[in-house]
């Protein structure tokens, strides 16, 4: 864990494809069913976008002062400032010792405290530097090394913080045993090109970063600082050669390497790795699925080729690197010209509590989802999006029933697909105990370090347990869901489960036209391409058969093709078949989230409520979801690179379903009108 987070954005392994901020969901029908964001003025047959938001986007245009800005943009500030007055709360509360309020509490504050930490200087790591200094030869760097194997919290990196980074899961192929992944990691500027693009502006920033490593090593009191720090540069390009491209990191199959323990000495030799493996806490392990071998291999014989005194100075520099949030004023700064500035084009750092604040949450995730949950997220909110989460699965299970493009054979494995799916809705029903873990007030690095080892013990004892598929990957304060392949859920925390996404004590039209649409969209990803090369154990291995891909294809190209008659700008469409991928999950979300409103209503008659019908308020609640207020630029900028098309046609999905018309009486001569032979079904 790196506690500046500023070091690099997280970037998405393929096994969670969809670690998603769900970016709209929205269900405000207090707000619909008063007519506050609609605008009247407009007919829903002829821009259902604007006749759903309009007034909110005339609103937010006078009220933001931002390039872009949506709900997800409201909800995630109204979550972290609820975030931050529990754990400021819990600081000043002084809770009793031991308790999880204290835990949360007297972390935030030792970080907080920062005349303490500046009294200690960089006296803390005087430890940590004294084994540095005592490695000699091979094995005691290897066993140093192997010290440093961590489960990340901040998800799967592109790089790891370390040389390497581990994470427990099921094997691709073996769903019944844990196994450590290990993949590559130990570079201090974002990827393997940042070291080797030869282009003058890469080459700029390789020079910054050298003079970064320089100026942490002088404030650590270290001699010669310039030319170590061209050899820690020197020897991080060498890592950064074996490292593999992001392409091949992104692409499943190709991160599937099982190795046995006896298969690093031969495969990957140069490192000690007994003395690696023993110091990690995987002495004993003989299994091991390598992410990319070549990081291994490389890595392992810079282990063997580079001078031990090379290596010293780059341990030093990522120790102080790693702590510099619980160290001293100076080392910050420092770290924020760099990161924040040079790396980021932050010009101002963001002030000690924001940063004290991800801290605690990094370190004590479900200790503050604890305290989050208790407050915002009762076990009535719990129970309602468990029951609808229940009817979209229902739905699910009868449109693939019916499906026409899927054949029976591939029918079945997806209903037992469907059986299988496990899904987590806001926290998890066991919380990770604390009790072990020692908080002190006062003591920033100590918390810190005390922290780690109990994530890192955690993380490992998975490998005496059987797999969990509902093992919680993400925090529940977190605004977010993850979809976990394999094994074979999704997790929707309370952090997203909150108005104006979803409203436990609100109207069910409207939280299943939105959180419920959304939560469908992302089930269908794990049964449409995505999950295709996933089974029902989340064992890697595609289900679909060829004839299966064909027809999907066949019945898809019709929905690119309507995409790509939208065009916001005289001069750009939006390209079809580069967002038909989440068009056909908006389009199943969409439909399956229909079907289960009906099903919540078991029988008892649509009602009224703010002169809209049910109907009519699920979907507004689906197309307000998609609001986003944005410059052209930016605009611009997401039609030619994202997979998501403009919220606008998110929107227009609705056109595509029969309900719909019926709901607004949309007829034709009406603009968004499709003749239902031109109208699209796919799920
Ligand atoms: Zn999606």
């Amino acid at each position: 864990m790196h506690t500046l987070s500023l070091r690099r954005a997280a970037v998405l392994g393929a096994i969670f494809t969809c670690v998603v901020l769900l970016t709209a969901i929205n269900s405000s029908i207090a707000q619909n069913a008063n007519g506050d964001d609609v605008d009247l003025s407009v007919k829903p047959g002829d821009d259902f976008y604007r006749y759903a938001s309009g007034a909110w986007l005339k609103r937010a245009a006078s009220n933001a002062g931002q390039a872009s800005y949506d709900n997800r943009a409201t909800l995630m500030e109204k979550t972290n400032q609820r975030v931050r007055d529990l754990i400021e709360e819990a600081a000043a509360a002084h809770p009793a010792k031991g308790s999880v309020s204290q835990k949360v509490g007297d972390y935030y504050a030792s970080f907080m405290d920062e005349g303490g930490l500046e009294a200690k200087g960089l006296k803390p790591l005087s430890d940590e530097m004294a084994r540095i200094s005592a490695i000699t030869n091979k094995t005691s760097l290897s066993a140093y090394l192997g010290g440093t194997l961590n489960s990340e919290v901040d998800g799967l990196t592109a790089n790891a913080d370390h040389i390497f980074g581990v994470w427990i899961n099921q094997g691709f192929e073996d769903s019944k045993h844990n196994l450590p992944h290990l993949w590559q990691g130990g570079l201090g500027i974002p990827d393997r090109e940042s070291y080797l693009d030869p282009s003058p502006k890469m080459a700029e920033l390789r020079a910054a970063y050298q003079a970064h490593i320089a100026a942490i090593l002088k404030l650590a009191g270290v001699t010669d600082a310039e030319n170590k720090a061209a050899r820690i540069l020197s020897l991080e390009i060498g890592i950064a050669r074996s490292h593999a491209p992001d392409s091949d990191s992104a692409d499943v199959f190709k991160q599937n390497n099982p190795w046995k323990r006896a298969d690093f000495a031969t495969k990957a030799p140069g490192m000690d790795w007994d003395a690696y493996f023993r110091a990690a806490g995987l002495a004993g392990q003989s299994d091991f699925i390598v992410w990319q071998p070549s990081s291994v291999t490389g890595t392992s014989a810079l282990v063997g080729s580079e001078s031990i005194d090379a290596w010293k100075g780059y341990l030093l520099f990522h120790l102080i690197e790693h702590y510099a949030g619980v160290l001293t004023k100076n080392v910050a700064a420092e770290d924020f010209a760099f990161y924040g500035t040079t790396l980021s084009g932050a010009q101002k750092a963001p002030d000690r509590s924001t940063f004290a604040i991800n801290a605690t949450n990094a370190a004590l995730g479900q200790a503050v989802g604890q305290l989050y949950t208790q407050r915002y997220f009762p076990p009535e909110a719990k129970a309602k999006a468990l029951a609808m989460a229940g009817d979209l699965i229902t739905a699910y299970r009868s449109r693939i029933s019916d499906l026409s493009w899927m054949s029976p054979s591939t029918k079945q494995k997806a209903l037992a697909k469907l059986a299988a799916f496990k899904i987590g809705i806001g926290y998890p029903d066991v919380w990770i105990d604390y009790s072990t873990l020692n908080v002190v007030r006062g003591d920033a690095f100590g918390n810190m370090r005390r922290a780690e080892a109990f994530n890192r013990t955690c993380n490992l004892a998975q490998l005496k347990k059987s797999v969990d598929p509902i093992e919680w990957p993400i925090n529940p304060q977190v605004p977010g869901a993850i979809i976990m392949f394999s094994p074979n859920a999704e997790f929707f925390a309370a952090g997203i489960l909150q108005p104006p996404y979803f409203d436990y004590k609100g109207d069910a039209a409207s939280n299943y036209g939105s959180a419920g649409a959304g939560m469908a969209h992302e089930i269908s990803h794990s049964f449409d391409e995505l999950g295709n090369i996933y089974d029902a154990e989340g064992r890697l291995g595609k289900w679909w058969s060829a004839e299966d891909e064909t027809n999907y294809h066949g019945v898809a190209a019709k929905l690119a093709t309507q995409f790509d008659s939208y065009c916001p700008l005289t001069d750009l469409c939006v390209n079809g078949k580069q967002v038909l991928s989440e068009n056909i999950a908006d389009l199943a979300g969409l439909r399956v989230a229909h079907d289960a409103y009906l099903l919540s209503l078991k029988g008892k008659p649509d009602v009224v409520i703010g002169g809209l019908s049910g109907e009519q308020r699920f979907f507004l609640a689906f197309s307000q979801r998609w609001r986003r207020l944005q410059s052209e630029a930016a605009l611009r900028r997401q039609i030619k690179t994202d997979t998501h098309p403009p919220g606008e046609y998110r929107s227009d999905t609705v056109r595509n379903v029969d309900t719909w018309y019926k709901a607004y009486g949309v007829a034709p001569g009406d603009k968004l009108y499709l003749k239902p032979e031109d109208r699209v079904g796919i799920w």
